[in-house]
């Protein structure tokens, strides 16, 4: 689960990490009036969407006069915003980070974040902050600078010196840079964070460390200790269907393909959806109906399917183990009866009653095309929605 940068300089100033005073608002009204309630002469107005790069998307504008922060306010407010993050389309831009102006010396990058290589939380620092971290990744790898953690004994004071010195941070501001990466590890864990991202970390000219920018990705798994985290979540942000889906409990990823998967077993979805590019197709989603299916919940998924316009065909991969092939082809052609199947549907099903599974829907009148092998039912799906 992700959250808004205000929400995530809240988490961060609850371990004691420094945040620029900041005010939350929906309007250019409340722009105006958190500008004056802040004070000073130099404000920020941040676009808050669930994505990175809003500054070169033009959605992080500096304002010197109360009417800058009124003109940037209406200009952000309500746009499109678009950045590598988001899509070609963009995300809407509903709410407004109003934020006292900080004195940058130097932008760093700190992170903490599950190596899952390394099977260990690493803790990550570069020099080159402000931008993206991808790129210094890519092409200056030596300037990103990584430690693991123990857990047993946390990030210790030599890892976070090392980390704090190798960046170049100056010795006026160290100790400070150094209590925050250990307070940014303290709060990485207690949140059961994957990903906790201060990009950039800044010092300013009286050595204040501060934190310009937060970003959280949190385990989903882990939602159901941290209420006070699920109450940020913001589901203008997330995609509809995606929301529906997990309605009826079904795993569902959009993707940008045309050929619809209904699949049990998230491994075989993968799976599934690597065989669909292997044959020349894009997948149109990520589907997992998991072991326990019912007639309703394909029905379900059949609808979240099909809304989606892109999709031009779909494909049914079924391996019958704990869900038998007659129960899932039962769900299938009521499904397909409901929501009147306007495409050409393919079912592949393997396992504990196949033949009943296949006589089922052989003998329901449906136009399904009936595959043995997944090499079958792709190259099947491929051409008929060529
Ligand atoms: P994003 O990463 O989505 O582009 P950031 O919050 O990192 O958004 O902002 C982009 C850039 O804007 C920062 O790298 C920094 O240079 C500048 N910036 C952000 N917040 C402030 C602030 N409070 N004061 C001064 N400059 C800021
Ligand atoms: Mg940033």
């Amino acid at each position: 689960m992700k959250i808004h940068e205000y929400q995530a300089k809240e988490v961060l100033r609850k371990f004691g990490v420094v945040t620029p005073r900041g005010i939350h608002c929906t309007s250019v009204e409340g722009a105006v009036k958190a500008a004056e309630e802040l004070g000073g002469n130099f404000w920020v107005v941040k676009a808050q969407i669930h994505a990175g790069g809003r500054g070169k998307g033009g959605g992080v504008k500096l304002a010197k006069s109360l009417d800058e922060v009124r003109q940037h306010a209406s200009d952000i407010l309500g746009m499109q915003l678009i950045t590598h993050q988001t899509g070609a389309e963009g995300q809407k831009v509903r709410n407004l980070l109003i934020e006292e102006g900080a004195d940058i010396q130097h932008e760093y990058y700190v992170a903490a974040l599950t190596d899952r290589a390394t099977q260990k939380v690493a803790v990550m620092a570069s020099s080159e902050g402000g931008m993206d971290i991808e790129e210094v990744a890519h092409n200056t790898p030596e300037k990103i600078i990584k430690v693991f953690v123990d857990p047993a004994a946390g990030l210790t004071d030599a890892q976070a010196t090392e980390l704090a010195k190798g960046i170049g941070i100056p010795d006026s501001s160290l100790a400070q840079a150094i209590d925050t990466l250990k307070k940014l590890y303290t709060c990485y864990m207690e949140t059961d964070a994957s990903l906790a991202e201060i990009n950039p970390l800044i010092h300013e000219g009286n050595g204040t460390v501060k934190a310009l920018d937060a970003k959280f990705n949190f385990d989903s798994n882990a939602l159901y200790r941290h209420p006070e985290i699920v109450a940020y979540r913001d589901l203008d942000e997330e995609d509809a269907d995606e929301i529906e889906a997990s309605k009826f409990d079904l795993a569902y990823i959009s993707l940008d393909g045309n050929i619809g998967c209904l699949v049990n077993g998230a491994g075989l979805a993968m799976a599934t959806m690597d065989t669909i590019k292997l044959f020349g197709a894009e997948p149109a989603n990520f589907l997992d109906v998991g072991g326990g299916a019912t007639t309703e919940k394909v029905t379900e998924a059949f609808k979240i399917m099909l809304k989606n316009p892109k999709v031009k065909g779909i494909l049914v991969n079924i391996f019958g183990g704990i869900m038998k092939c007659d129960t899932i082809a039962a769900g299938v052609v009521a499904a397909a009866r409901e929501v009147n199947l306007s495409v050409p549907l393919v079912v592949r099903m393997k396992g504990t009653n196949e033949d009943l599974g296949k006589k089922i829907l052989a003998e329901s009148g449906l136009p399904i095309i009936s595959a043995d092998t997944m090499a079958e039912a792709a190259t099947k799906i491929v051409a008929a929605v060529k």
